[in-house]
Parts: C-alpha cells; structure tokens; sequence
C-alpha cells in the first residue's frame, strides 16, 4: 500500500532511502523504519512510529548508520496499531534477515500459529512478521536464501511487495511481488528496488516492472529474475519518459492545489490526438478493437471504486445518451465477489488511477476469467491493470500526487466522453453532433482556467463554511457524480461530514437536515432540468438552507436565492462535468487548508489502494 525503497551500490544508501520514501510520502503512511548492512556486515534497524522526519531524528550519528545498501518502507497499518514495534523492517528469531512488506498475509493466522508451535518467537502483531520466520524457518532448513523466499512464499495466500537483506549477504537484496508493484531500478554499478517509480526516478529512469510471483536477486553489478517456481525469467527493461519535475510542488502550497491547476493541460493531454473533426469522431487506438468489434459492443459494465467510481457514473451518462448502449456501473470492491452476470458482447472497462487498485485489479481478473474482454483507463503506464487488461486508454494526466484525485478525474470523463462518441457515431449519433462535441471539447481546457482565475473569490466562499460540521451537494443528470465527488472531496481532506444527493431526492430525506447551518451546494446549470433545480434550491432556501451554487455564466436571477454564486462557462451537457467539478475541488482544498490541516496526506487515506 504505501513505500518501499532499497539500494545496493557503491553509495551510502541511508540517504538515498530515506529520500526514496520521502518521494512516497503522499501516498500515506503511519510509520517508517530502514534496515541497513554496515561495513562490519551487520544489520542495523531503525524505526519510528509517524511521519519519515521522526525517523530521521531518531537515527545516531551518520557513521552508525552507514553502509552500500538498504532498505526503507513506510507502512499503512493493517494489522496492529501504527506503532514502532508493528512499523517495518521485521526481523527472524536471530536478526539476521530484514524484511520490509506491502500488502496483506491473509492466511498470517495459521501460519503464525504453526510457527510459535515450533520455536519463533514474535514481537509485533502484524501479519507482515509471519514473512520473516517463514523466510528464517526455511533459511535453516535450505542455507539457501532465495529458495528460502522462494519456499516460503508458496505458502502465504494475500498479496505482498517485499524487499530483504540478510546479514549472511551483506551486499545482495531478494525483492518479490504478488498484487502489490515492485520494480527494480538499474543504475551505473547500482540498483533500486521500489514500490513506486518517483521514490527513484532521480536516480535512473531504467526500470523492470516485476510481474506477480516473481524474484529478484540484486547485487550492486548485477541481478537476477526468477519465478516463485524457480525459473529464469528475461525481463524488459523499461524507459520512464516524464522526469522529477512532474513529481515535484514548484509555487503551489500542495500538490493538491497545483494539479487542480493543471487541469487545462491535463484534459487536453486526454484527448489531443483522439479526435478526428473530418469524420466527426474520436479514435482510441490502445484499445486495439477493429470497427467492427466495436459495433458489436451491446453493453458496457464500468468497474471502479472511489473517485474513479464517480467518473464511471458520469460515463455512463454519457455513453447511454449518446451512443444508447446500456451501460452497468459498479464498485470493483462488490464486482469481484458477487459472481457477475456478463453477458456475450458486454466489454468491461476498469478504472484506476494508479492502475494498482487491489479490487479493480481483483474486478478485471475476475471478468476475465468468465470470458470477457477488459480494458482499463489508467493515468500510470506500465501499471498491473495495464499490463493485464486486453487493451486500454491512457488518461496522460502526468503523475497525482495528492491523495485528493483532481486532475485523474476529468482525465477519466473526457477519455469515457471520447468513447462515448466513438461507438455513438458507429450507431446512431449525428455527424452535426460530433461536430459540435469536438467544437466544444476544445474549449474546455481555456473554460476550465476561467474557472481556475476566480480561485480567490472561491477561498472566500470557503471562509463561510469552513467551520461547518456537515454540508449537503445536490446535481441532478451528469451532475449527480459530480455532487457526489464534491461530497468526497470535503469529506477526503477536511473531514467535514458530507455528502451528495441527485438534487430531488432531497426531499425524500435529506430535508429533514437542512437548517441555518446547513451549507446547500448546489450544480444548477442552465439547461434542460434548469427549472427543475430551481425548485429545488427553493425548497431549501425555504427552510434557511445556506445556498451555494455553481451557476452558468450570465444566470443573474440565480442569484436571488443563492447565499453565493460561483459562475463557470457554458459548454454543452454531456462536458459539464469537466466544469462543474472544478469549484468544487477548489473549495474542498480551501475548507481544508483553512482548517490547517494537511491537504496531501490526508489522515487515514493512502493514495494508491493496494490492499482490499
Ligand atoms: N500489512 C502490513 C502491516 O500492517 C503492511 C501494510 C503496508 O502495506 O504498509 O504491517
């Protein structure tokens, strides 16, 4: 779920650890710990329970902490209490191995037990320490380490991304992957092992993205790849084509802010190259289906969790509209176990920002196993969903940090809105549609920064509702995901209660809840249900609700209910979302950042959800 780094070369590698997980830091963490093999070939562990900077100032003098290589994790706890003991690295019995984990033993029970029945003694209560006796416990049977690993790790069902040193092996690392990414980094006389591509990217843009059930043994000259199985794997070694700048906050306060702010650039990037205006359509190459497989499609299911989640729910929108194919949306988390009914000519999209989500990768494994073709929308090239999808889109919305998705989401929607026109225009969809479609997707970028140049007039409405306990978001249309993810953008990073309702349900319930302390935000653009929300809005304002509304440029009458009005651009129905999520993100991040608190590491939330 959250970090791991290692290094073996010629280089002290504690500060290159500890800035390797730094670089990680945003996907959230409770703990941090390194181990690391000295000149005198012994292995030292330090670690502390909080942020990295707590570490640090625990570690002695930099002589004692010393050595060519090392390894570093940050850990999202799951079981046991975030604290120094559970943090990471674990050792065996006799301290000899060191080993860091991401991911989840979930047969760790058993195996635990069987282990204490023999002579291990454990210290911490997570799963991650039954890994290290395995490992120990074959170690002594075998004296060899990479059987070892390899022994041990045919009996552990869940997932892992694991990095060791053992002391007996003072300038070699074992790292292996199941469900959890790991790749290797290559260096001049130096390699990497990482969890993630920016804890290393400074270093050497020459990677070997791990597949599941494979091992790698790294010494600072050269390293080998095996399967679980013991057979030599010949990998490909990848070239990373963004560099550190994308990774880094520049002017901006927080990584949030800043690719709020790329949004201009980061929905062009979704569909420059995608439209073909001669045609009045869109192409979507990576998705390799030829014309006629395409017409084939009678129905969709869209497979996400979270915010992606909420982009699938506007696609659907979308897709139904223009191209009438039915479309069924779903969270990955309840697909995968619930036995899904995929009918022939059903194509399954799933979408992931990082591509490493745990149950959409379970989800399209298990739409794959019943025949179906899959194809993932992700941001991170490379990623396991791309790697095992039939084909895909890229979203190219550059590295997100934040653990806030901003700008992944309006990547998504404008990929899902070229889909949208792409199989519409091979049914029944108009030329002069598509026309119009192309005409006003290229002005969304400029309209977004409209939006983004009243960002000083949005914080002020934020100061109105910043103490607030709770908040209401009403849309109706393609705007209802978009309350909902305005709902969980508040609720991400300032932990206001909140939550997001299609605007006339409201008064099957919600009502009940609306008083002088209630902030109503409200999408009520102009265009076909228009008046419709207007009633809606009246209904609260008549019960002193506290009105927000993103309102369409020139709309002066909405004024007369609205506590406050944030204008954004016209454009047609289908790419409102592209607009109306804007404010939204931008008045979340302000609520929070006005109560202090920390906008990028929000408490309890990790950035990629690699465990279930
Ligand atoms: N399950 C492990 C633990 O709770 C690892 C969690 C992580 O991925 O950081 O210690």
């Amino acid at each position: 779920m959250c970090g791991i780094v290692g290094y073996v070369g010629n280089r002290n590698a504690t500060p290159i650890i500890i800035e390797g997980i730094k670089r990680l830091e945003y996907r959230g963490y409770d703990s941090a710990g390194i181990a690391i093999i000295n000149k005198e070939h012994e292995l030292k562990i330090f670690k502390e329970a909080g942020k990295i900077i707590d570490l640090e100032r625990s570690l002695p003098a930099p002589n004692e902490t010393s050595g060519n290589i090392g390894i570093a994790h940050t850990r999202w706890a799951t079981h046991g209490e975030p604290t120094t003991t559970n943090a990471h690295p674990h050792t065996n019995c006799c301290n000899t191995i060191a080993l860091i984990h991401n991911g989840i033993i979930e047969n760790y029970k058993i195996l635990r037990k069987k282990l204490e029945a023999e002579d291990h003694i454990f210290v911490s209560e997570t799963d991650t320490e039954v890994l290290t006796h395995l490992i120990g416990h074959f170690y002594r049977e075998e004296n060899n380490l990479l059987l070892a690993v390899q022994e041990a790790l045919k009996l552990v069902e869940g997932a892992y991304g694991i990095a060791i040193i053992c002391s007996d092996f003072p300038d070699q690392i074992i790292a292996a992957r199941k469900g959890s990414p790991l790749i290797l980094g290559i260096g001049k006389n130096e390699f990497f092992v990482a969890s993630d591509v920016s804890a290393i990217i400074i270093h050497t843009k020459r990677v070997i993205y791990l597949q599941d059930n494979e091992i790698v043994t790294v010494n600072k000259n050269n390293f080998e790849i095996t399967t679980i199985n013991n057979k030599i794997v010949t990998a490909k070694v990848s070239e990373i084509d963004w560099d550190v700048s994308s990774i880094e906050k520049g002017e901006y306060k927080h990584f949030m802010l800043k690719e709020i702010f790329e949004q201009p650039k980061s929905v062009g990037n979704a569909f420059r190259g995608r439209l073909i205006p001669e045609l009045s359509t869109t192409r979507l190459g990576g998705l390799g289906l030829t014309e006629e497989e395409l017409r084939q499609v009678e129905r969709l299911h869209i497979i996400a969790c979270g915010t992606s989640w909420h982009a699938a729910l506007i696609g659907k929108n979308i897709i139904e509209g223009l191209a009438r194919i039915p479309v069924e949306v779903e969270y990955a988390s309840e697909y995968r176990y619930r036995n899904p009914i995929i009918p022939d000519n059903t194509v399954v999209f799933v979408i992931s920002q990082s591509g490493e989500t745990a149950d959409t990768l379970a989800a399209l494994r298990e739409a794959k196993s019943k025949g179906a073709r899959v194809f993932g929308i992700t941001n991170v090239v490379g990623s396991t969903i791309a790697r095992e999808s039939d084909g895909g889109v890229y979203i190219h919305a550059g590295t997100e940090i934040g653990v806030a998705s901003t700008k992944a989401l309006t990547s998504q929607v404008t990929v899902l809105s070229l889909l949208a026109v792409l199989l519409g225009r091979m049914r029944n969809l108009s030329s002069t549609y598509g026309t119009t479609f192309i005409e006003e997707l290229i002005k969304i970028p400029e309209k977004i920064q409209r939006i983004l140049d009243n960002n000083e007039e949005i914080k002020k409405i934020a100061g109105t509702i910043k103490d607030s306990t709770n908040a209401l978001y009403l849309g109706r249309g393609v705007n209802y995901p978009i309350a909902l993810e305005g709902a969980l953008k508040l609720k991400e990073i300032s932990y206001i209660h909140a939550e997001g309702y299609p605007a006339a349900e409201m008064k099957h319930g919600p009502i009940a809840l609306i008083d002088k302390n209630m902030p109503v935000i409200v999408i009520a653009l102009k265009d076909v249900i228009y008046d419709k929300i207007v009633s809606n809005l009246e209904e609260v304002k008549a019960r002193k609700g506290r009105i927000i509304t993103i309102a369409t440029e020139g709309d002066e009458t909405i004024k007369d209910i609205s506590e406050n009005v944030i204008y954004i651009p016209q454009t047609i129905n289908v790419l409102q979302p592209l607009l109306s999520v804007i404010p939204l993100q931008l008045l979340a991040y302000h609520v929070a950042d006005l109560r202090n608190l920390d906008v990028d590491q929000p408490r309890n939330l990790a950035k990629s959800v690699t465990v279930e």
